[in-house]
């Protein structure tokens, strides 16, 4: 799946976080991780109470201008098996995919190839990820099925390697075949701009 874009672009880029995130906000992390376990109705009754919010505020960003939204639902592998995805989140995803009338990014931290291939059954159009996850292994456990996008390393690459060595991690990613060339999350603010720009340089070249 690709993106209607040309290779140089300006879009602008809205965020809403689903209902596993919401769920570790309003619950806790460690609470509601055990809920999984002990009281899994509860769960599915938690998550579908809050699938209203990350539509509706997902369509009030592409009513207002939003080219494109980022869906962060941080059901990573470092905190959940891939089952406890499949089973409590793939499907509500499925339905984020139709019910948001715009493309989403889906994006996780941490491993998630071992719940890639569901990600990628998800309708979903992209997914963000971290550079734990090896660019051709996602692209292996993805297929064809969505674009993917990432995953240049923050906290040792643009943080405090060398814009050459930015560039190795990109030429790495295109290689692969990662359709978008991006940091893998929330770029630490005092990320070398050199870095960021080697980012954009390498991947044009
Ligand atoms: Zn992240």
């Amino acid at each position: 799946m690709t993106f209607a874009c040309p290779p140089t672009f300006s879009r602008t880029l809205g965020k809403v976080f689903g209902p596993w995130t919401l769920a570790y906000h309003l619950f806790g992390v460690e609470d509601f991780l055990v809920m999984t376990l002990d009281d899994p109705d509860e769960v599915h009754r938690i998550l579908r109470a809050l699938m209203p919010l990350p539509a509706l505020f997902a369509r009030a960003q592409l009513d207002a201008g939003a080219d494109l939204i980022t869906l962060a639902d941080h059901a990573t592998g470092d905190l959940v098996a891939p089952e406890m995805y499949r089973d409590f989140l793939w499907p509500l995803h499925r339905e984020l995919a139709k019910e948001i009338p715009g493309p989403v990014i889906l994006h996780i931290c941490g491993d998630t190839l071992d719940r890639i291939a569901w990600i990628s059954r998800s309708g979903l159009a992209c997914f963000h990820f971290e550079s734990k996850v090896p660019a051709a292994k996602a692209r292996w456990a993805a297929g064809d099925r969505i674009a993917l996008m990432g995953n240049v390393n923050n906290p040792a690459t643009l943080l405090y390697a060398t814009p050459d060595d930015v560039a190795a991690e990109v030429e790495d990613c295109l290689t692969a075949g990662i359709e978008i060339i991006a940091p893998e999350c929330a770029v630490p603010l005092t990320t070398p701009t050199e870095n960021l720009r080697a980012v954009v340089e390498a991947a044009r070249a």
